[in-house]
């Protein structure tokens, strides 16, 4: 089903806009988007109070005002410099409009000598009498009403004024269509939300400064559609999944057997429910599509290994998705000598991999003499082809998106999916116990001003043998500037250490990344200055110590996530978050809260709490298009509800045929989830 026609006009591009030309049309693109719907969605931010109209004897200095006068005299500048005086008054008193740079005779023919107009500006005061410089709007007396208003003050671009951009605003929602309503009636009556087309006109048109605000019933209500639109794309992806037929595996369980028998140590209770729920999910002949949940450092790998061997023996062919380079190779050295000694091939095949010795790895897997495959995304680009793939891997999903991961399991019939990650809407099999002595690790912080204290204390370290993890912080959203803290503090250590001290980052060669993890893991390297890249699954059980600068730059899940990279043997680990100053009220609160636990769902809870749900609703994690309606601070109690009333919905009505469902399906073009309507009969 293509797009009803009902939205077209919403659809079109901005050259259907009436009075506004190529030049102009590419600005508002510029700050909104190509089309008259994003105009819509193109909120204000601030608005312009113009309801006041004092007098002009007492209008107060510094206020937007809006009076209405009569044009006494024009007194141009006569030269340049000299601004353009328009000399007006009302009642109370005389007042100048002031115009800097005038050409031409506009200013004359926009106020008559004699005639009453309506102005609106700011006032100023020079010498005791009043003034206003470029009056904002200038209007006969019959449309002053149309100006005394709250005015929506929208983000905008270099070259773009306010007039023009609401201009088109204006036309854009002088189209908007009536859509039937696909708000649950029950829930729109208790929350008193307007219909939608009135909601988009409310929050454009605001009677009261407080309209535009984000907990205004309009936003919230604009706000929930696009968070049911959303909630509806993932449950009808997920159903899809579900429904697509997938076949059952129950292998003889000698490969797992042999694996376990001959590891060091015996699995957690947890890492055992885990595998008794993914294993039936496996068993059953509809497909699995399931989230492993686990804090770092839980094992999770191991779960993944097992699961694959469950795979492998039924003849089939498992495959473990990573999202960088590193923890992909991370996954192949840990996994592939188990998986050697137990009889089998695991083949790494990443963007790093060229040349024949990936056409080889390509075709084992082809032929199937490889059971099982690691990589990144390398593996779903097309050409990478299995002989029958039966269950997809997906390790710290948020760096996927669903797509992806789909497009991945396209690769062999009725393929099963794990996910392992922390947050999700599949099935939820968690690991909720660590594996047996680890020793909790110690977390202080500390202002980075002491950085000669700390580099004391690193010495007294690394003499007793420890390694240590020194990560840079966030100068900015660029890799470049990131990789200059880096390669700064690496060299203020070496010339302490020496040889001892590496530096690990992102735009290093895939090859030379290796060699210093490895040096790092088993050779000469004992202090590692790293960017981010080692934020993921990096395992190196010798590491001790975690040195974190400018911590209150990360988020807390990530401040979790890196200090996850120590405490993985049976020694005493440390964790050192060093702040900079000055260091806000909730940057302390969060470091107190990693001071304070480990538990990683808490953090993830805590975190929520102090900076807004921005990284969890977002497209970081989802792999979705941003939100455009929603904001993170204020919208987030709306997720649960929207959730429920999608699934509430697709329950009642699984094709979206009823009235309500088709008017869903509308919901979903709207916010351009086209892609989910496809899954739907007659779409
Ligand atoms: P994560 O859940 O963060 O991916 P890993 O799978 O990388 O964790 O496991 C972390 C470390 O714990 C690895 O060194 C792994 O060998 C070890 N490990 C996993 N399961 C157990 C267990 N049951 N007992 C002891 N160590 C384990
Ligand atoms: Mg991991």
């Amino acid at each position: 089903m293509p797009r009803p026609e009902i939205l077209f006009a919403l659809f079109a591009d901005l050259s259907r806009l009436k009075g506004i030309g190529p030049r102009y049309a590419k600005l508002i693109e510029k700050a909104a988007g190509p089309k008259i719907i994003d105009l819509c969605w193109h909120l204000p931010t601030s608005v312009v109070d113009r309801r006041f109209s004092p007098p002009i004897a007492s209008a107060p200095e510094g206020r937007i005002a809006t009076i209405t006068v009569t044009v006494l005299e024009h007194r141009p500048g006569g030269n340049r410099r000299a601004p353009y005086r328009v000399v007006v008054e009302d009642e109370s008193a005389e007042m100048d409009l002031v115009y800097f740079h005038v050409k031409g005779d506009w200013v004359e023919k926009l106020l008559p000598v004699g005639q009453k107009r309506v102005i609106s500006g700011k006032i100023e005061r020079y010498r005791d009498r009043a003034q206003m410089p470029h009056p904002e709007h200038v209007v006969v007396e019959a449309e002053g009403p149309s100006i005394m208003t709250v005015e929506p003050v929208y983000p905008t671009t270099e070259g773009l004024p306010q007039k023009t951009l609401r201009r088109g605003i204006e036309q854009s929602l002088a189209g908007l269509p009536k859509l039937t309503e696909w708000i649950e009636p029950t829930l729109m009556g208790r929350e008193m939300w307007p219909a939608w087309d009135e909601a988009m006109r409310t929050v454009h048109n605001p009677a009261l400064p407080a309209d535009i605000q984000p907990d205004h019933p309009a936003r919230i209500r604009l706000a929930y559609d696009e968070l049911l639109s959303n909630q509806l794309a993932l449950s009808l992806v997920r159903a899809r999944m579900k429904r697509a037929k997938g076949r059952s595996l129950k292998g003889d369980g000698a490969l797992r057997k042999k694996v376990l028998d001959a590891l060091p140590f015996k699995p957690t209770g947890a890492q055992l429910t885990a595998l008794a729920e993914i294993e039936g999910d496996m068993a059953a002949d509809t497909r699995m599509l399931r989230l492993l949940q686990g804090d770092v450092g839980s094992g999770k790998t191991l779960v993944a290994l097992i699961a694959m061997l469950n795979a492998v023996e039924c003849g089939a062919q498992a495959v473990l998705m990573a999202p960088t380079e590193i923890l992909a190779r991370q996954h192949f050295a840990s996994i592939e000598p188990i998986a050697r000694a137990a009889g089998l091939r695991v083949e790494i095949l990443t963007g790093r991999d060229k040349g024949k010795a990936r056409q080889e790895a390509r075709l084992r897997i082809a032929e199937g003499a490889a059971q099982i495959a690691v990589g990144t995304h390398a593996l779903f680009q097309d050409g990478v082809e299995f002989r029958d793939l039966a269950l997809v891997i997906v390790d710290e999903q948020h760096r996927f998106g669903v797509h992806q991961r789909m497009s991945l399991s396209e690769k062999g019939a009725g393929v099963d999916t794990l996910v392992m990650t922390a947050y999700g809407d599949l099935d939820v099999s968690k690991l909720d116990e660590k594996p047996p002595g680890r020793k909790p690790i110690k977390t202080n912080f500390l202002s980075i001003e002491h950085l000669d204290r700390v580099i004391d204390r690193v010495a007294v370290n690394l003499d007793e043998g420890a390694k240590i993890y020194w990560v840079c912080p966030l100068v900015e959203e660029s890799e470049q500037s990131d990789l200059m803290a880096a390669e700064e503090r690496a060299a203020t250590l070496q010339r302490r250490f020496g040889e001892r001290v590496a530096v690990v980052h992102g735009r290093m060669k895939a090859a030379a990344k290796d060699a210093v993890m490895h040096a790092f893991k088993d050779g000469s390297v004992d202090l590692l200055v790293a960017t981010t890249v080692i934020e993921v699954g990096v395992d190196v059980p010798a590491a001790t110590v975690m040195i974190i600068e400018h911590a209150e730059r990360f988020g807390l899940s990530q401040l979790h996530q890196l200090r996850g990279r120590v405490g993985r043997g049976d020694r005493e680990s440390a964790c050192l978050l060093l702040y900079g100053n000055p260091i806000s009220e909730t940057g302390r609160a969060r470091l107190k809260v990693m001071r304070d636990t480990e538990d990683g769902f808490l953090i993830a809870e805590e975190d929520l709490r102090l900076r807004g749900a921005g990284e969890v609703l977002g497209t970081k994690q989802s792999g979705l298009p941003a939100f455009r309606l929603v904001d993170p601070e204020e919208h987030v109690h709306l997720l649960s509800t929207a959730r429920d009333d999608a699934r509430l919905l697709l329950d009642k009505d699984p094709e979206l045929e009823g009235q309500r469902g088709q008017a869903a399906r509308t919901l979903l073009y709207l916010f351009e989830r086209d892609g989910a309507v496809r899954y739907l009969r007659g779409a």
